[in-house]
């Protein structure tokens, strides 16, 4: 059977302090820091162990105007100590708050779900369905956007536009409901607001902690934006995965999906644990989807009474021989019944034969028979180096 061959919804590419998103570039991994804003010392601590683990852009929770000054030293004491990441202010818009953090970071981002023009007491059930209340709310967030466009333009900072699904604003929930139409409306009222301006540094994402939800309302997003011929890059994630396996079978399940659909520019992964810590999980998806490919891919078999030799040994032999190669599908498979069948698209396979004896394959073609276990991961390494995929490890 063919496999669909990946095709990646086709955004424009939107700079972030020199690490562009969109476009063709990598699909880039973020997550956010959990420190208090002001406490310098423990956020740049943690915005270096993030950097380290490979995060490449940091965003950072901007709850009042004194955290969005302290940016200016965050980022200054990060560059002394060599670190240029990209940084993100978190913003649940505040015009003051905002406006200040995008002359500090380069994006910034704002929830419009709490963005309101309506002042003084709820609407009345009906008011939001009245197209001269809904327009004049709108021209109303558009005059008070308007600053912020214009210092994001004059700093070259970047805007994302972050829908929740449970922070939706009662206009939209009043019109369209508390669905994924509503968030993809959400984000396109302000997308529009933002394009009426001429601004066009912008993001978006749809958030929530339902997986399905997360899922149907991003597939809407692209489909309303490609029928607007809008091209804004998406940023993915769900809202509260959770920790340990549940919160990672979530994200996986969410981002993954999206991923594989071709939609997404950028992924940060929520956990309930320290941010360092969601992106190994990040790249993991994205290495999974085979989106980004960080590392060496393994496939092996479950292993039945056909397999003669200790395949879970070897699996993990194998992988301590070759995991630090980039790029490379190798495949252990319990026996040659099925094995070369099933290992499919692999550069290399390593396969059980008769009792303890292991075939070794190049691009589905047998290489070397009759191996024994012993040293086979050994003839396996020397099959990868005649063929001149091999590198040394770094530490060797
Ligand atoms: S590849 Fe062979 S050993 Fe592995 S599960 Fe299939 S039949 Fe069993």
């Amino acid at each position: 059977m063919s496999v669909s061959k990946y095709s990646r919804f086709k955004t424009r590419v939107v700079d972030i302090g020199g690490v562009p998103m969109g476009g063709n570039y990598p699909v880039r991994v973020q997550s956010m820091t959990n420190t208090d804003t002001l406490d310098t010392r423990s956020t740049l601590a943690q915005c270096v162990r993030m950097i380290t683990a490979g995060c490449e852009y940091v965003r950072i929770a901007v709850p009042g105007i004194k955290e969005a000054g302290n940016l200016k030293n965050i980022r200054k004491l990060l560059k002394k100590e060599g670190f240029d990441t990209p940084l993100i202010a978190d913003v649940h818009f505040n015009p003051a708050i905002a406006e200040l953090a995008a002359r500090i970071v380069e994006k910034v981002r704002i929830n419009p779900g709490n963005y309101t023009g309506k002042k003084g007491k709820p609407a009345e059930a009906g008011y939001w369905m009245e197209e001269k209340n809904y327009n004049r709310e709108l021209e109303i967030i558009s005059e008070r956007i308007s600053p912020l466009l214009k210092i994001c333009r004059e700093n070259g900072t970047a805007l994302r536009i972050g829908v929740n699904h449970g922070s939706l604003s009662e206009r939209i929930k009043t019109r369209f409901g508390d669905t994924p139409k509503g968030m993809v409306e959400s984000a396109l009222e302000f997308a529009r607001i933002c394009g009426f301006h001429g601004f066009s540094k912008l993001v978006l994402s749809l958030k929530a902690s339902n997986t399905r939800v997360m899922i149907q309302s991003n597939r809407l997003l692209v489909k309303e934006l490609k029928s607007a011929g809008m091209d804004y890059p998406v940023h993915l994630g769900l809202t509260e995965a959770g920790s340990g396996e549940d919160g990672r079978l979530k994200s996986a399940i969410g981002i993954g999906s999206l991923l594989s659909d071709g939609i997404g520019d950028t992924i940060r992964v929520s956990i309930t644990e320290d941010p360092e810590f969601e992106i190994p999980v990040a790249y993991g998806i994205l290495q999974a989807t085979g989106v980004r490919i960080t590392r060496t891919e393994f496939i092996s078999c479950p292993s039945c009474a056909r397999t003669l030799f200790n395949i879970q040994e070897a699996v993990e032999d194998v992988k301590a021989a070759t995991a630090h190669l980039k790029g490379l599908k190798i495949a252990i498979m319990g026996c040659i019944v099925n094995g070369p069948g099933e290992m499919a698209d692999a550069d290399y396979g390593y396969v059980g034969g008769a009792k303890g004896k292991v075939m070794l394959y190049k691009n589905q073609v047998l290489s070397k028979k009759n191996i024994p276990e012993s040293n086979a991961v050994e003839e396996l390494v020397k099959l990868i180096k005649e063929s001149g995929d091999w590198v040394d490890p770094v530490n060797a």
